[in-house]
């Protein structure tokens, strides 16, 4: 337990990994409670793709569109403190003090359809690159190009905050209930115990089945806990290393009516 000074606000860690931190923190109000979550969302800086110069683009999606997806690429932050924002800078638009370029040159010349991915952004920072879970990852898909389609760009990544555009957002979901444990019953949200037992993807391809079986229930009782399993699973997959079944994920959606 630390405690953040005599009679003050008190922290009290639960969980933390590299993607997740779980805490108590008690002893003050709800608007504490609620200023941590909205700094957290829109006041702590991070590195993003700003500019995008499109060289060639023979793909399917407009430049806008690859412009917009490049933006919301991860990019590791961890040195963000050694890069000053564009704006406190002496430069006139960009320089190696604010700035870190990026670069992607690809082209399709098999016969199969080549997915592009995050992984194949050339950075000239090696510590600053678009994030991986590990190295089996294949980072994010960017766009699929055919045989003959080739796709040339060099981006700009800046340091920036949430506030600013929703890209410098370091996190993917906060928030936050007044009973941890929820013992007091406030809400009816279910309070996960056994992760590998309740969100693997055998969970999903099960709960599909059961809905096959009885057309009309999911197997679980309850509708409200149904919908809160649902949009936890979702996000959970969305996070997980595990790659989710696209069909089954798409199926649980339109089931679901989310
Ligand atoms: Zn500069």
């Amino acid at each position: 337990m630390e405690r953040a000074g005599s009679g003050g606000p008190e922290v009290y860690i639960r969980e933390i990994t590299d993607d997740r931190i779980d805490f108590i923190l008690s002893h003050t109000d709800l608007s504490v409670a609620n200023s941590l979550r909205r700094a957290m969302i829109a006041e702590v800086p991070t590195i993003a793709i700003d500019m995008v110069e499109i060289e060639l683009n023979t793909s399917v999606l407009a430049d806008e569109f690859i412009a917009h997806r490049l933006g919301m690429i991860p990019l590791d932050s961890n040195e963000v403190d050694r890069i000053k924002y564009t704006r406190d800078c002496n430069c006139s638009q960009y320089c190696s003090n604010c700035s870190v370029e990026l670069t992607l040159d690809v082209k399709c010349t098999g016969d199969n359809t080549l997915d592009i991915t995050s992984k194949d952004l050339v950075s000239t920072d090696p510590r600053i690159t678009p994030v991986l879970a590990g190295p089996e990852d294949n980072g994010i898909l960017i766009v699929k190009l055919r045989k003959g389609q080739e796709l040339k760009l060099n981006c700009v990544a800046k340091k920036g905050v949430s506030k600013e555009h929703a890209k410098w957002s370091p996190i993917s979901g906060v928030g936050f209930e007044y009973d941890p444990w929820n013992k007091l019953r406030h809400s009816r949200w279910w309070i996960e115990e056994d992760a590998e037992k309740e969100w693997s993807l055998f969970c999903i391809n099960d709960l599909l089945l059961s809905h096959q079986n009885t057309k009309h229930s999911f197997g679980y009782p309850g509708q409200s806990a149904k919908t809160v399993n649902l949009k936890r699973s979702l996000l959970r997959m969305k996070h997980s290393t595990i790659n989710p079944n696209q069909t089954n994920f798409i199926s649980i959606l339109r089931l679901s009516g989310l």
